[in-house]
């Protein structure tokens, strides 16, 4: 019998993270150190959007460097895990209701890698992404969360990197900056996730003036939703980074098992 996989989801913030020491960096690398060693990993990155379902599917995903302005030093970071063929077929026959697209062309963009490597520094673990599809409404995001359950159970550990709140308009450049509505909608999330209530978290649409503000595009917010489907009901929740920063960026991040 394989352990059964906790599930995280990483608020992952500025991908200087990736390389500068500071306190989720070592969140972080504290929760890596506490993992069970995955067979392969599956991650859902806030920076891979697309028309239908595609998980990468080579043999070797480059790094992919998707932002702009940062130091070079974070050009020359690379993160060189091995594909995963094996994990793209169980992914293809577990997800029943949406065909789901092999891709050849993408590979792990900074959602993913600026994570993994505090996560898993040696980077000996495979990788394969999933896309967002941009088509797909929250609950059928969610819904896709859940048909991935059973990898669970064959060591495969699903990682979904995003932020419960970004808004890249409202950033400050203060580390100890937070706004009240960016607190409030981080807090409630908290809430409805500790009560196992994930209605209001799919319907965020619905939950007034601090979502609004919170999710002024859904790209980082839809990684959690994953995560949320993967919970069995009752099983243990802890939050590995949970502050607000730089005003508009909540880096809460949660384990669940
Ligand atoms: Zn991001």
């Amino acid at each position: 019998m394989t352990e059964k996989m906790p599930v995280l989801f990483v608020g992952h913030g500025s991908p200087m993270n990736a390389i500068e020491e500071n306190e989720f960096a070592q969140a972080w690398s504290n929760m890596g150190r506490q993992l069970p060693r995955p067979k392969a990993i599956l991650a859902v990155s806030a920076h891979w959007e697309t028309m239908g379902t595609k998980v990468t599917a080579m043999e070797t995903p480059r790094t992919i460097y998707d932002f702009y302005g940062f130091p070079k030093e974070l050009y020359e970071v690379t993160y060189p895990a091995a594909g995963s063929p094996d994990l793209v077929k169980t992914v293809r026959n577990v997800i029943k209701k949406t065909d789901i697209q092999p891709d050849m062309s993408w590979g792990l963009d900074h959602g993913t890698w600026s994570v993994l490597a505090r996560l898993f520094p040696k980077a000996d673990v495979p990788v394969v992404q999933i896309s967002l599809d941009r088509a797909k409404s929250a609950r059928q995001h969610y819904e896709l969360g859940q048909q991935l359950k059973e990898l669970r159970e064959e060591g495969v550990l699903i990682i979904s990197s995003g932020n419960i709140v970004h808004n890249l308009r409202m950033v400050v450049w203060d580390d100890q900056q937070k706004f009240d509505w960016a607190e409030k909608f981080d807090t409630n999330v908290k809430d409805w996730i500790l009560a196992d209530d994930h209605e209001p978290i799919i319907e965020y649409q619905k939950q007034g003036r601090a979502a609004e503000l919170a999710i002024n595009s859904a790209e980082h917010y839809l990684p959690l939703l994953y995560t949320l489907g993967l919970k069995d009901p009752g099983e243990q929740v802890s939050f590995f980074a949970d502050r607000v920063t730089m005003g508009s960026i909540s880096m809460r991040s949660i384990k669940l098992g």
